[in-house]
């Protein structure tokens, strides 16, 4: 990394190729990736050298091969319940060290990566790019770069997007802890990827969202990660729902736990439509530019992996004259991408017509279906047609009750259905 040599007058630095907003995950990727093509890069972000704050799981296999040496824990034992016996995933399942990720793409950076720690409010094209505002040690302050990326998260500060979510945006909430517990709140030496059982008895009815699901992890010894969670919903249950009902599962199961450690509380839409590149807007990257999965709001993985194709694509055309704006739109939401994320948000309004006590069967029908269909449909990656035939097998192979609402919402979302399914068939 380098320090900021003396800026020119009226900039708080030097110009740097690119200026990233974000030190998240997808900014440090993004960044260290540019970097390590010889670009200069600036990341910005309030406090650019704190720990990512999150939990952060991914299947292990989705991981770059550099990042699954970031693991925390893996486990071979994943299991899902959608009744009273468990289903085995067996597809190992990674929990990150976010300190060891961090140190890992600061690592892999190059020596152009500078960050600072400000706040950016807004940018502005320029004849020879962007100049970007923000302020700094409480100052206005002002910095100039050839690209600029929006990598701030699920509510971007510079992109433009009024038609993120058309129809409102549809919530994964989750209340999670990490605690010691005398007895094992889930399954000892295993990951819990979802536990519909009730222990705590039904969701009450005026539940937001209906039906909630048990994510776990052991984490060794005594200590274990439990959170409550809504997969998605609008509206979606709040913090204080899914404490409370966290709470109730573990008294019921008779595993209170003995010390809470620490606790997070989860909030970000599943449903947001692939941006427009309009005239004028900025790059975005990461959460920001709609990446997260909307089935399994995962994020994380498909961003490492996408870092390096979108810097590729920035840096050709910084290099050849093109418009690296428009370039990294291209490589991040190809056509095929774009088609795919029309099927994604389909199965996103099936869910959110599911009645809370038909979840359970969707999901046993769901992983019901051959590994790699299943696989392939939690892949950002997987082009349309395959997604689509998948949700017609898994439509064909759900029982009567879950069937006839997914019917119901394909008819009522005729118009999307039959767009989504046209582009599935484009070749
Ligand atoms: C609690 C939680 C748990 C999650 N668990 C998972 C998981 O297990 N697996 C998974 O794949 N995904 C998970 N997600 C979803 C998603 O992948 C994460 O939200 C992920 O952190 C997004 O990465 P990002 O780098 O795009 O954005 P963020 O991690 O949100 O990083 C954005 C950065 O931008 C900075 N910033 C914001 N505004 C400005 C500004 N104006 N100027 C400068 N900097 C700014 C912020 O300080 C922040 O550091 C989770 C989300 C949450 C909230």
């Amino acid at each position: 990394m380098t320090a900021d040599a003396s800026p020119p007058t009226g900039l708080s630095g030097p110009p740097t190729d690119a200026l990233i907003v974000g030190a998240g995950p997808a900014g440090l990727a993004l960044a260290a990736e540019l970097s390590a093509r010889g670009l200069s890069v600036r990341v910005t972000d309030p406090a650019p050298h704190a720990p990512f704050p999150a939990t952060y799981g991914a299947w292990r296999d989705d991981l770059p091969g550099w990042a699954q040496d970031c693991a925390a824990h893996t486990w071979a034992d994943v299991r899902v319940y959608t009744g009273p016996q468990p289903t085995p995933l067996l597809r190992p399942y990674t929990l990150l060290d976010n300190a060891g990720l961090r140190a890992a793409l600061l690592g892999r950076a190059g020596r152009g990566l500078t960050l600072t720690a400000a706040r950016v409010c807004g940018a502005t094209r320029t004849a020879g790019g962007w100049t970007v505002q923000g302020t700094q040690d409480g100052q206005p302050a002002r910095w100039e770069a050839r690209v600029v990326i929006d990598a701030s998260g699920h509510q971007p500060a510079l992109l433009r997007h009024p038609d993120r979510h058309p129809d409102g945006a549809a919530l994964q909430t989750a209340y999670g802890i990490v605690a010691t517990f005398d007895r094992p709140p889930s399954a000892p030496g295993a990951v819990v990827w979802m536990d519909y059982r009730t222990p705590h008895g039904d969701p009450p009815a005026d539940l937001r969202g209906g039906a909630t699901f048990l994510y776990a992890m052991h984490l060794g010894g005594d200590r274990y990660f439990v959170e409550e969670t809504s997969l998605i919903a609008r509206p979606a249950p709040t913090r204080q729902d899914l404490e409370a009902r966290l709470h109730a599962r573990l008294h019921a199961q008779g595993t209170p736990p003995r010390e809470i450690i620490s606790d997070e509380w989860v909030s970000f839409p599943m449903n947001t439509a692939p941006p427009a590149a309009g005239e004028g807007s900025v790059l975005a990257f990461g959460a920001a530019a709609g990446l997260v999965h909307p089935i399994s709001g995962f994020q994380v993985s498909g961003a490492l992996r996408d870092a390096p194709a979108v810097a590729d694509a920035i840096a050709g055309a910084l290099r050849d004259g093109g418009d690296p704006v428009q370039a990294g739109w291209d490589a991040l939401w190809p056509p095929e991408r774009r088609a795919a994320r029309a099927v994604h948000l389909l199965g996103v309004q099936a869910l959110l017509n599911l009645p809370p006590r038909a979840l359970p069967a969707f999901f046993a029908a769901f992983f019901a279906l051959p590994p790699a269909r299943w696989h392939a449909f939690l892949d950002p990656r997987t082009p349309p047609g395959p997604l689509a035939r998948t949700m017609l097998r898994l439509f064909a192979h759900a029982p009567a009750h879950v069937r006839l609402p997914l019917a119901r919402a394909a008819l009522r979302h005729a118009g999307t259905s039959l767009h989504a399914l046209n582009a599935a068939a484009r070749p």
